[in-house]
């Protein structure tokens, strides 16, 4: 039975083919797993579209912010992260 979560995860794989999702973290250590460098936060703010599942992260929401440059930010929602961070994973098996 699919459930809402598994959509997203075949939502985030199936951006990260297509080239529409960062295939990596900002440079620096693992969220979650070291200290987190300033490029990635774990913050809230106002409404925004989550880069993951393109649904609404609603004002005040907590979300991850990475950010690679001046430019290009990506923030998910807290869910939508770890989906991503899974399929990174899947994605590096050589
Ligand atoms: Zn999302």
């Amino acid at each position: 039975m699919p459930s809402v979560q598994d959509g997203r995860a075949s939502r985030i794989r199936e951006k990260l083919r297509l080239g529409k999702l960062p295939r990596a973290f900002p440079s620096g250590p693992r969220p979650g797993i070291d200290v987190n460098p300033p490029s990635v936060r774990l913050v809230s703010g106002p409404a925004e579209v989550c880069a993951g599942c393109d649904e609404v992260i609603h004002a005040g929401e907590r979300r991850w912010e990475f950010e690679y440059d001046a430019t290009l930010r990506v923030r998910f929602h807290e869910t939508c992260e770890r989906v991503w961070e899974d399929a990174l994973g899947l994605d590096q098996g050589e």
